[in-house]
Order: C-alpha cells, then structure tokens, then sequence
C-alpha cells in the first residue's frame, strides 16, 4: 500500500531517533547549558520500534535511518539493527553518527546487518572540533571513520554543516579528506531548525557561495543527473570526484520530501519544522491493534501539507525558529530529540 500526502509525496522514509542524549554539544545543534532529558520510561523498547517499523513498511517504508540525539549511546544498539535487518521489505538501513563511539562499535554494527554509515564530520583542525562540539573528541571520530571503511560498509557518506567563520574555509580541505577515506561528502548548509537557537542568516552559507568557492578550486562543477527524492544535490569535479550540498536553508526541497521522523519516545513528525507530532507510543502501549495504528498513520500522511522549510524561506526576517523557553517546554522541538 502507498500512501499520499496532499502534495503527492509518498511515505518511504523513516528516521528513527533512538536517544535524545548526545555526547558531543555542536555548536549548531545544542549550544546551551543545560537540556531538558525526556523521561527514560517512555523511551520506546526496540520490540515496539520494530512493532512501528512494520507497520510504516505496510505503507510503503523502505528506506530507514537510525539517528539521534547520539545513536551509538543507546545500549544493545546491534540488537535494534538485527530487528530491523531481518526486515525483507527494507531496502535500506542506515545510520547517522557524530562517530566518537564509531571505531569501538563499527565491526558490531556491520555484523548485525547495518547497510551503511554517515559521520557528521564540521572540521579537520582539533582544536575546532573542540570549541564547536565542546568536547575534545577529534581523534577518536577520525579513527571511528577509518574503522568505517575496516569493517567492511560502502557508500559512507560524511556530513559537514557549513558555518560562515567558522569551517567555511575547510571545503577542499574535507572534500580531499573524503576521497581520502573512500567517503562522499555532503555539505549542509546551516538550518534555523529548533535547538539552532544562535542560528543567524549571516552564518549560512549557500550553495551558490559554496559552488563558487570549489569551482575556484578546481574548475567546471557538473550536477549529476539523477532521479531521487534524497535531500542533496551531487555534483562532479572535472576529476570525477562527487560530492552533494543539502541547501535546506537557501533552496528548499520540500516538494519532494518523503521523510517522515520518529523520536526515541514515539512522537511521529511529519517535517523538522512541524509544531506538533503523533503519540504513537500512547496507542502502542494502550494496546491499539496494527490496523488501528496503521488508520492513525495513514490518515495523518494524507492530511500532510508540511513544507517547513520553503515556509521558512518566505519570512522576511529569519530568526532562530524556536524560542529557548518553548524548547525546555517541549524539547520535542529540538533537533537532536527529533534526529536531523
Ligand atoms: N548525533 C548524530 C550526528 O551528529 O551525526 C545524529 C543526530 S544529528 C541531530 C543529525 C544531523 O543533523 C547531523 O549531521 C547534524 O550535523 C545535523 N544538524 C544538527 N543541527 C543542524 C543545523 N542547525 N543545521 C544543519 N544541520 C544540522
Ligand atoms: Fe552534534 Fe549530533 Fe549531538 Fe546534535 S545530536 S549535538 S549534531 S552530535
Ligand atoms: Fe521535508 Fe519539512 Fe524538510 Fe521540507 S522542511 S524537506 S517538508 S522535512
């Protein structure tokens, strides 16, 4: 069965969010103090996440990507992906990961049937990874993406959210580093989500300014002409190189946005930058049958108008989406409860 939402966009991809907590503090993501935890009773179990996964691939999931918060904190989390990968009618099994606890857990997670990896990786110089993360765990992130290409994955991708002064001059220096790993480096330009609560438009960088400056570089830069619905554009070096931007901030992809996340309690968001979410986890533990979550499910999807970001985009002045006060509220609202 597929479903679809008022704007045509079908319901393939999941994100699953299986811990709010984090063990790095980005700059970009969790510049605060202090956080509000949600309570550990209501973390869902991974019987009930598969119990949920099954019922998304009913409706046409299958595609899924495990994130956080920091994914590899969550304990057993080889038990989830044997769950999961034992799936036929998932095509996909991701993750995505700052990579500190990577090197001790890559071979583990390859084992239990993980499809493929993405490190979110800003920076090359430590002490930058230091003062933008506020943990000094450089090394170990750059020995968890060797031990990436060790145990065996393909198609690694690394993730670098691009901030004007402060990584905006590593751009080559990453895309050589990636080619290096063997990885595909993606470059995020740097969204007003919640959490981003210093977020500013002056620290984007677009990615018009970012094809500017790697065309500079190395010449011609070809788009690479492909059907997906993934959110970056890949582009070649005149070396063959590919690399993609995600520009959620300056050029939007919402018309084709099938993605859909589920936090580590069972909140269901239609769009990073929706308000409101779906309990299932309160109809899940009170018993509702599959064909009552499944009605629940697909009666919210084809209700679906969320285009957060092009919303966004239309705004006259930007500020940081969520105010801190709301977000200790509801931390539903921040981005590493809601996984990225
Ligand atoms: N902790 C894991 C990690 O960092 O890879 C997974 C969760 S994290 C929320 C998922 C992704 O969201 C990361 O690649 C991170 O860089 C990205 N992200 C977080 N805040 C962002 C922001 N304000 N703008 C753009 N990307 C952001
Ligand atoms: Fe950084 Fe990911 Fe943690 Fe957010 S959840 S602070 S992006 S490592
Ligand atoms: Fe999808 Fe919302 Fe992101 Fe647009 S803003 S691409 S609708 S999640």
């Amino acid at each position: 069965m597929v479903v679809h939402d008022t704007f045509q966009r079908s319901l393939r991809n999941l994100r699953i969010s299986v811990t709010d907590r984090c063990n790095l503090r980005c700059a970009y993501c969790m510049p605060e103090e202090d956080y509000v935890w949600l309570p550990r009773e209501q973390i869902l179990h991974f019987e009930e996440v598969s119990a949920l996964a099954d019922i998304f691939m009913d409706l046409g999931v299958d595609k899924i990507r495990l994130t956080g918060g920091e994914p590899l904190l969550r304990r057993d989390l080889g038990a989830l992906i044997r769950l999961l990968a034992a799936k036929p009618r998932l095509r996909d099994l991701a993750i995505t990961t700052n990579g500190v606890l990577l090197a001790e857990q890559a071979g583990s997670l390859k084992e239990a049937g993980l499809g493929r990896v993405t490190v979110s990786l800003d920076t090359l110089r430590p002490d930058r990874f230091t003062a933008l993360t506020r943990r000094a765990n450089h090394a170990q992130v750059l020995e968890g993406i060797a031990a990436v290409h060790a145990a065996g994955f393909a198609r690694t991708k690394l993730d670098t959210v691009v901030m004007r002064g402060v990584n905006d001059d590593e751009l080559t220096d990453l895309l050589e580093y990636g080619q290096g790993v063997p990885a595909e480096i993606r470059f995020i330009e740097y969204m007003d989500v919640g959490g981003a609560t210093r977020w500013s438009m002056d620290k984007v960088v677009s990615r018009a300014e970012m094809l500017e400056v790697l065309g500079r570089r190395y010449g011609r830069i070809e788009p690479v002409v492909e059907e997906s619905t993934a959110p970056a554009d890949r582009y070649a070096l005149p070396d063959g190189t590919v690399f993609g931007i995600i520009s959620s901030t300056t050029e939007p992809f919402c018309a084709s946005c099938d993605r859909s996340r589920l936090t580590a309690d069972g909140m269901w968001y239609l769009c990073l930058y929706a308000q409101r979410g779906i309990d299932l986890r309160g109809p899940l533990r009170q018993g509702a049958s599959r064909d009552e979550l499944k009605a629940l499910i697909v009666d919210a999807w084809k209700r679906r108008a969320d285009r957060g970001a092009e919303q966004r985009l239309r705004l006259r002045d930007r500020t940081p989406l969520v105010q801190i006060g709301r977000l200790r509220e509801d931390p539903h609202l921040e981005m590493h409860t809601r996984g990225g």
